[in-house]
């Protein structure tokens, strides 16, 4: 495929990607230039991510980068996002992933500064996430750590986000659309046990009432 195959081929991709960039700001998980949206694109060995350093506002379609499976650039005029790495080998290691998310959202990541994972102590977490939000490891930008911490804290367990010791949010999905709303929960109630916790003890929910709950929304709730 040329360059211009390419970008014909991913311009829904784009489209959406920039959209959810739009959501980072209205869900307030990002400032400046930080936080990133993947989608890998259906059908095909790639997926699209922003370009590096370049403010929301001018986060257009056409801005997009779209990268193959190793992080590679095959269209685009920028530099890709920095965590491109981190993205690509989500990609590579999870076949069922089709959305990343990352941020460094004000509570959750003050919960990985403390290397502390967010305990199970509400329906909505054992909703959305089957249980705690967990801790991967410290790992700093520029290898394959980043990526490896993620697909190793984050394979057979039912969270959809995992907190970056020292570093921040990030959150797979089917879709980025569900990478997005996981991103956005995961700060929701990183916020709310925070809060819970400057007022006392925060009452942990029985691991069977969590798979009851896990269960029902993941295959019950909202429109089918
Ligand atoms: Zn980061």
């Amino acid at each position: 495929m040329t360059s211009a195959d390419v970008v014909a081929a991913t311009e829904s991709t784009r489209a959406l990607v920039a959209s959810l960039h739009g959501d980072l700001i209205r869900w307030q998980l990002v400032v400046w230039t930080a936080g990133n949206v993947s989608s890998r694109v259906p059908g095909k060995d790639l997926f699209v991510i922003k370009p590096s350093g370049v403010d929301y506002a001018d986060l257009t379609a056409e801005a997009m980068i779209v990268c193959d499976l190793d992080g590679k650039v095959v269209a685009g005029d920028r530099a890709p996002s920095s965590d491109t790495a981190a993205h690509a080998y989500v990609y590579r290691a999870m076949p069922h992933v089709g959305g990343v998310v990352h941020t460094h959202s004000t509570y959750a990541t003050a919960w990985a500064a403390r290397g502390e994972p967010i305990p199970c102590v509400l329906t909505a977490m054992a909703d959305e996430f089957g249980g705690e939000i967990p801790i991967g490891p410290f790992a700093l930008i520029g290898n394959d750590d980043i990526g490896a911490g993620i697909v190793k804290t984050l394979s057979g367990h039912r969270s959809p986000a995992v907190l970056m010791q020292n570093h921040g949010v990030f959150t797979i999905g089917r879709d980025p659309r569900a990478a997005v709303k996981a991103a956005v929960m995961c700060e929701d109630v990183a916020r709310t046990v925070h809060i819970a916790r400057q007022l006392g003890t925060p009452l942990p929910i029985d691991a069977p009432d969590v798979d009851r709950l896990f269960d029902r929304y993941q295959t019950v709730y909202g429109q089918r």
